[in-house]
């Protein structure tokens, strides 16, 4: 690849065809030109797997790398695309064997190992419907989910297993477990009845005719994150594929010889969309890491792989912060040339320290579980205005509207929403048509967030609708005050809500964590105060200000207000499936 030397960045950077002249590229932009760079199934047919395993090697790059993967402690496996096709081949073959078909439901809860990768591919092959749960979870969240999903087959590992022994008997759909034990790290790996992976595999033939999958057949089903309520079973389809090949290109900026990383896990969207799909259509060599979070273990391995594209989020990029960014100044981390970042706003702060501790930005993109791929994203080629989201990717009709889905003035903030029939849509709430069909009003998908967008097409997130803070007559969106506490140097995490207040209606809390070595003293809160009034119009910064060692967050990492607000008021905790342990 030819580099510029000064910037790092390739010369020809993947940008979406629009950057001339934006409005109009954009506006006339056609998916076909993207239809025609996927391979398709012999016949016409479409299917994830095939795009991201088996295309590759029918097209000669069989030998290349596709996964390194590096264990919990530093052990490391190499596989092709060669080596990943009879993996997934061979696990499609197992499916069939147990007599899974068409559209039944597979669900995987595992460690992030290279199984995983070979299973929820090869579930695709076989045309059934891959559904991923973090290997975090207790037992009732998966009970939840494989009891709402009927799903058929699960694939867990030994201690995994043994964590959900109690709750299995009662997802009465499920007809066969199937038992990951990698590397035998369990000497006794096996229930009644559970099946072996190792000894299905070992049997299983290396050759299987990928299911003649279409666009519109299911594929992959996530439950959402649980920020706001109790999680959704998003459905999508074989064509969500376009969505996320074509966004590798624009919005991560791959190009084939890129060594990616993506933090996120296949148990949410992120590590689906784009820990498998993007990359692997792209035909990219991904780093796959097993262990959690750890700046200076995730720093080595930028420097010991090279890693040059990297996708995170804010929650890391706040707790790198937190470390400091002399940490990441000691490793030799110069082969990263773009960064980005999904999940939750990303607070200016954050951009800024990317530059100090990396020399390069964090790129902030917006999308949700529901649509499947970025929608909105800073690109590698335009200038970032920190704060904002960026602006929309070609092909899609972004709308920022009022409660008559007419569109805001320039500049006004209003619902976030998205014309329907974009690639990656989902297709359904799993077992909840009503509540699918109410996100959606005279065309558009209503996504829940507030957002506005400014005279350039930038999009500005606000909140999401249920967190927006009504004071006095004002709509206050949390991202705006924490944003700006988390510019005070004691500050490591702030949340804010609305406070329930007689007179303005409510007023703005806030709840802030502080960076190790800072005391929790009356005088800090007073200086608090005193510096969000100096950044935030009167009105809008906090009127009060709560100490908490930490933040209650999803385990995907996002800041849960609605956990906040309840334990304010005192008030029922609502479903807290998701919420992470302190
Ligand atoms: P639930 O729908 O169950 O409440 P969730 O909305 O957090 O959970 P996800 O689909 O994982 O579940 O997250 C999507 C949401 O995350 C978006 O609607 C938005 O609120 C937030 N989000 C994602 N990316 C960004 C971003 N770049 N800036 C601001 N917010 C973001
Ligand atoms: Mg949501």
């Amino acid at each position: 690849m030819d580099y510029d030397p000064i910037t790092k960045r390739p010369r020809d950077l993947r940008l979406p065809p629009m950057l001339e002249d934006y409005d109009a590229s954009r506006r006339s932009f056609s998916w076909d030109q993207v239809e025609r760079e996927l391979a398709w199934l012999p016949g016409g047919g479409l299917n994830i797997a095939h795009e991201c395993i088996d295309r590759h090697c029918q097209e000669g790059r069989g030998d290349k790398q596709a996964m390194i993967w590096v264990g919990k402690s530093g052990e490391e496996e190499r596989y092709t695309f060669e080596q990943m096709r009879v993996e997934t081949n061979k696990f499609a073959n197992v499916l069939k064997s147990l007599g899974a078909k068409k559209g039944d439901r597979v669900f995987v809860f595992l460690d992030r190992l290279p199984e995983i990768y070979f299973v929820l591919l090869g579930i695709l092959k076989a045309g059934c419907v891959a559904g991923p749960l973090f290997s975090a979870f207790g037992p009732d969240p998966v009970r939840d989910r494989l009891q709402d999903s009927g799903a058929s087959v699960l694939v867990t590992a030994p201690e995994l297993r043994k964590r959900i022994k109690d709750v299995l008997p009662e997802c009465t759909d499920l007809k066969h477990t199937l038992i990951v034990n990698k590397d035998g790290r369990s000497s006794d790996p096996l229930a009644a009845g559970d099946i072996s992976y190792e000894a299905e595999m070992a049997k299983a033939s290396p050759d299987f005719a990928i299911e003649p999958t279409t666009r519109d057949d299911y594929s992959i089903m996530h439950y959402t994150s649980g920020t706001t309520g109790k999680p959704k079973g998003a459905v999508h389809r074989h064509n969500s594929v376009l969505h996320q090949y074509a966004t590798g290109q624009w919005c991560l900026d791959l190009h084939e010889d890129d060594l990616y990383w993506c933090t996120a896990d296949p148990g949410w969207v992120t590590g689906t969309s784009y820990g498998i799909i993007a990359p692997w259509s792209n035909g990219v060599t991904q780093l796959i890491y097993e262990g959690g979070f750890r700046a200076t273990t995730w720093y080595d391995l930028i420097a010991k792989y090279k890693v040059t594209v990297w996708y995170t989020a804010p929650t890391a990029i706040r707790m790198m912060m937190k470390v400091g960014a002399e940490a990441a100044k000691k490793r030799d981390t110069s082969s990263l040339r773009f960064m980005c970042s999904v999940g939750e706003p990303l607070n200016p702060e954050g951009i800024f320290w990317g530059q100090e501790a990396f020399d390069l930005p964090f790129h902030d993109n917006w999308w949700q579980t529901e649509t499947g791929g970025i929608l909105v994203a800073n690109y590698a080629g335009s200038e970032i205005k920190p704060g904002s989201m960026g602006r929309p990717i070609p092909g899609v009709e972004i709308g920022i509207i009022d409660d008559d889905c007419k569109p805001a003035p320039t500049g006004e903030e209003g619902d976030l929403a998205v014309r329907t029939g974009w690639p990656g849509m989902f297709q359904t709430y799993w077992n909840n048509e009503e509540m699918y069909q109410s996100k959606f009003k005279e065309g558009w998908y209503i996504t829940g967030d507030r957002a506005r967008m400014d005279e350039d097409g930038y999009v500005w997130f606000i909140g999401r609708s249920d967190d927006v803070i009504n004071t006095a007559g004002h709509l206050v969106g949390p991202f705006e005050v924490e944003s700006a506490l988390l510019e005070h140097p004691a500050v490591a995490e702030a949340g804010v809500i609305g406070k329930p207040d007689p007179i303005a209606m409510e007023v703005v809390k806030a709840f802030v964590a502080l960076v190790d070595g800072y005391e929790p003293t009356e005088k800090l809160r007073n200086e608090l105060m005193r510096f969000a009034r100096g950044k935030l119009a009167a009105g809008v910064a906090p009127r009060e200000i709560d100490f908490i060692p930490s933040l209650p967050k999803t385990r995907s990492g996002k800041i849960m207000r609605r956990l906040l607000k309840a334990r304010e008021l005192g008030l029922d905790e609502g479903d807290t499936s998701t919420l992470e342990d302190d």
